[in-house]
């Protein structure tokens, strides 16, 4: 694929910053759990919080395509990169159902401090039946009183407001979930102790806890009632970059045990000599590839205003199982160095159990995919 000279300048100033400041804190970003303020503010400063935001809003108006190949190359070094990247996708998502005091309010967070726009939604009840909503939200004069946990929620420290789902009973009396953008420091808003945790390190990942926390009547994001069209509406994006991430997991972790196994001997020989090994690196490699591509041909058809359907699920699923096996048979490669955190292989194959889950389980990509075909074969 023939990049753009934007591309080229992006991914140029990444790798830069990746080779000069992340790198050299590797070890650090893999071993200890604390969300790294100093990659934040690096990264708005060099711009790349921003870099998907409409430039009407301070954003640089870059494209799906070119944000899912800086993830894939973020990934292949440090998950949170990554999720800074993604950052400035949050400003979209917001402008998607903001009304104009939202706007006013939340985005520049975003798009000037490079704060994240957080998802509250999983509950210590579930996290695959969005319906299953516990948090309440009562309307008491001019404001809306939420009451209600959340759990497993991501980037809590690095977070500037937060999208929360609460049951809800409209004006006539219908109940339904609405969504809500709430201030990530107001009253009534309090943070548990962060989870410990298999993968993911330093994303602060924990309970959110709303305790009588009263919001301004224009914190609900599109309709009440219709909580679950402002979640599902920019789920595309947000499936196409987590299969970024899985590429760049995939990717990194190929790298690090073909320098293991082009340096290794045994019995006399590379193990790169072994015709074993050589054909996980062709399936590993070729897998990696043919995600990487399909990634690219529904951004694209994203970029071009067009809908992808059931390509989102496919690429989530598809993706994330595809990093969870190469990492896996990257680590079996790399023999007993493999299982050394200090080896820094090990994480690639956490991280990529993670997004198996997140985002919606394989499980529940099946059942979306499955009613997807079924409908077309009506
Ligand atoms: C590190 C990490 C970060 C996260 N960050 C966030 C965040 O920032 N915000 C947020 O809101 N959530 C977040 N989550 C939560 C995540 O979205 C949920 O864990 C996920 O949706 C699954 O929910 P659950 O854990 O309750 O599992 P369950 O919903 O209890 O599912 C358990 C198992 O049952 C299967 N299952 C459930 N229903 C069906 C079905 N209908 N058909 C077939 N199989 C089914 C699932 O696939 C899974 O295998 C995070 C999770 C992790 C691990």
């Amino acid at each position: 694929m023939e990049l753009t000279e934007n591309q080229e300048m992006y991914l140029k100033i990444l790798d830069e910053f990746i080779e000069q400041e992340v790198e050299p804190r590797l070890k650090e970003l893999d071993t200890v759990d604390e969300y790294p303020f100093w990659m934040q503010q690096r990264m708005a400063e060099l711009g790349f919080t921003r870099l998907v935001a409409p430039e009407e809003y301070g954003g640089l108006g870059e494209n799906m395509t070119t944000l899912l190949l800086l993830i894939m190359r973020a990934c292949q070094y440090n998950n949170t990169l990554g999720s800074l990247l993604n950052c400035s996708n949050n400003a979209n998502k917001l402008l998607s159902f903001a009304n104009e005091q939202q706007i006013e309010t939340f985005l520049p967070r975003i798009v000037e401090e490079g704060k994240f726009m957080g998802m509250a939604y999983t509950e210590p009840s579930g996290g695959s039946d969005s319906r299953a909503v516990q948090t309440t939200a009562v309307l008491d004069g001019d404001e809306w009183v939420i009451n209600g946990t959340k759990s497993f929620i991501s980037y809590r420290s690095a977070v500037g407001s937060w999208q929360v789902s609460a049951k809800t009973v409209d004006e006539e009396g219908n109940e339904g979930i609405s969504v809500f953008l709430v201030d990530a420091q107001a009253p009534g808003v309090s943070y548990g102790a962060h989870y410990d945790k298999f993968g993911w390190c330093g994303s602060d990942t924990g309970d959110v806890y709303f305790k009588d926390c009263r919001v301004p009547k224009w914190s609900v994001c599109g309709e009440i009632n219709k909580g679950l069209h402002v979640s599902l509406s920019t789920l595309d994006g947000a499936r196409l970059v987590i299969g970024a991430r899985a590429v760049g997991y995939a990717e990194g972790a190929f790298e690090k045990a073909w320098e293991y196994a082009s340096t290794r001997e045994a019995f006399g020989r590379m193990l790169t000599d072994f015709q074993a090994l050589q054909h996980y690196f062709a399936d590993m490699y070729s897998d990696a590839q043919v995600c990487r591509g399909y990634l690219m041909h529904l951004a694209s058809e994203l970029d071009a205003g067009r809908s992808i359907g059931k390509g989102g699920s496919i690429a989530k699923l598809k993706c994330t199982t595809m990093a969870q096996q190469v990492c896996q048979r990257a680590m079996e490669i790399c023999g007993g160095m493999g299982l050394l955190k200090d080896f820094g292989l090990s994480r690639y194959y956490e991280d990529a159990c993670v997004l198996i889950t997140g985002e919606g389980t394989s499980e529940i990509q099946k059942n979306i995919i499955f009613k997807a075909i079924k409908k077309d074969h009506r």
